[in-house]
């Protein structure tokens, strides 16, 4: 991030700003890497030599922000790397990611946190928030040093990949978080009832002989943490929802006060457990895929307002490692490039939700989660960071893993035509990403 930013000028753009609730053409000046000008109708802004980029027809919003991706550094970088992993989130018009902690040594002490942060100045292309481990190399049997942790910048904590199974040591973690105003993600999964597990526990897993992972595995972990945060008031948000039964048990905490918030992933939305059928490896990941009952309450979940955070769980993995048998490939899928138009499908086509609360979802509620709103990311603020997202809703093409700037190729949506596309992503005033010029000629139509 050290290209010099220039002035731009977006005009004639419907600006969606979710904090603010404005939706209304609009012109935004960027000057010095911040949102220096916002006036509503057109030409009222003297933007000097400013660049002008006319986005007529398109929906202008904060930068997305994904608080759950896997950047696979350090350690891992024959699947990705923060480079790589910013390269493709910004080709999917993210401007801020959070990374998980499961890397290879795990980020569990603050020189950690800085070695991510010290990656990140000198090779990612947006912002990259840290989620440290909250135990020691995640194996949930002792404390990790959150404070120093929290001190290093860390954003919030998680044990990603598992869920903290002893109860007396979580009661601890949340008590730290509360403490420290920090923000708790769990992956639920109480491990004593998911060993060996390959795929969601159902019919399609007795069908291909598999070991299945049940629903009640999340909810029971789910439920437990709820409960003890009730003493607590820790701010605890559920990762990758998988279950419809989740969705009830998270609903009923937040209308009895508990600050409890929930996320959801594009193929939890989209896809069941039918996808696995024949043993496709780009269909195995953690939470499985379940049924088409739970993705439905997955979908109610997020009209209803109680799933109020979008994220990808970005999981890149090796097309070598992804070619191995069912039983033996890694969890997990690519989303960062392909999330904006998948979850348009699921939950605007759907009726589910309109375009600015599905911006709302993927700006100022991860920004309110990681502690960034007063910073103005999230939305258009001014005097906020230049962090801009232009997007085409009608842009119609074919998702093609080969053309991704992630290493990774594990999509289980390639092939699939789509609609909606972030055609400009700009980080703090620098154009990131533009490909505005295929307006005129969408690929795939
Ligand atoms: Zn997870």
């Amino acid at each position: 991030m050290t290209d010099r930013p220039t002035s731009t000028l977006f005009t004639g753009g419907r600006l969606l700003d979710p904090r603010t609730g404005l939706d209304a053409t609009a012109d935004v000046l960027i000057r010095d890497g911040r949102i220096a000008a916002i006036e509503t109708g057109s030409g009222r802004i003297d933007a000097g030599d400013a660049e002008r980029i006319d986005v007529d027809g398109l929906l202008v919003c904060p930068g997305l922000i994904d608080p759950h991706v896997h950047l696979r550094e350090p350690g891992q970088g024959a699947k990705e790397t923060i480079e790589t992993g910013t390269r493709a989130a910004v080709s999917g018009g993210f401007t801020t990611v959070c990374c998980m902690p499961n890397t290879a040594p795990t980020l569990d002490t603050p020189d950690m946190v800085d070695w991510v942060a010290m990656k990140t100045k000198e090779t990612a292309s947006c912002r990259v928030l840290v989620a440290a481990a909250a135990t020691l190399g995640r194996k949930g049997e002792a404390l990790a040093p959150m404070h120093a942790m929290h001190a290093a910048g860390a954003a919030a904590f998680t044990d990603d990949g598992d869920g903290i199974a002893d109860a007396d040591l979580m009661r601890k973690v949340m008590q730290i978080c509360a403490s420290l105003g920090t923000v708790f993600m769990q992956h639920c999964q109480e491990p004593t009832l998911t060993r060996g597990a390959q795929m969601h526990e159902g019919a399609m897993s007795v069908k291909l002989g598999l070991v299945g992972w049940p629903r009640v595995a999340e909810e029971l972990m789910l439920e437990r943490d709820l409960r003890l945060d009730r003493s607590i008031g820790a701010r605890y948000h559920a990762q990758h929802l998988s279950s419809g039964g989740s969705v009830e048990i998270l609903k009923a905490a937040r209308e009895d006060g508990v600050p409890a918030t929930g996320e959801v992933s594009p193929h939890h939305l989209l896809l069941t457990d039918a996808a696995c059928e024949g043993f496709n490896t780009n269909a195995k990941m953690n939470p499985p895929l379940r049924e088409e009952s739970d993705r439905r309450a997955l979908l109610q979940g997020v009209a209803d307002g109680v799933i109020t955070v979008l994220a990808t769980d970005h999981a890149p993995h090796t097309t070598a490692e992804k070619s191995r048998p069912f039983e033996e490939a890694p969890l997990g899928v690519i989303g960062v490039e392909t999330a904006l138009p998948l979850y348009a499908e699921a939950l605007v086509d759907s009726g589910a939700v309109d375009w600015p609360r599905l911006i709302a979802m993927m700006t100022i509620e991860p920004a309110r989660l990681l502690d960034l709103e007063h910073d103005g990311i999230g939305s258009l603020t001014i005097g906020g960071p230049g962090d801009i997202t232009v997007i085409d809703p009608k842009f119609e093409w074919t998702i093609d893993a080969d053309t991704f700037e992630s290493k990774a190729r594990n999509c289980p949506f390639n092939g699939r035509k789509v609609r909606g596309r972030a055609m400009l992503t700009m980080v703090a005033g620098s154009s990131r990403c533009n490909r505005l010029s295929e307006i005129d000629a969408p690929i795939g139509v």
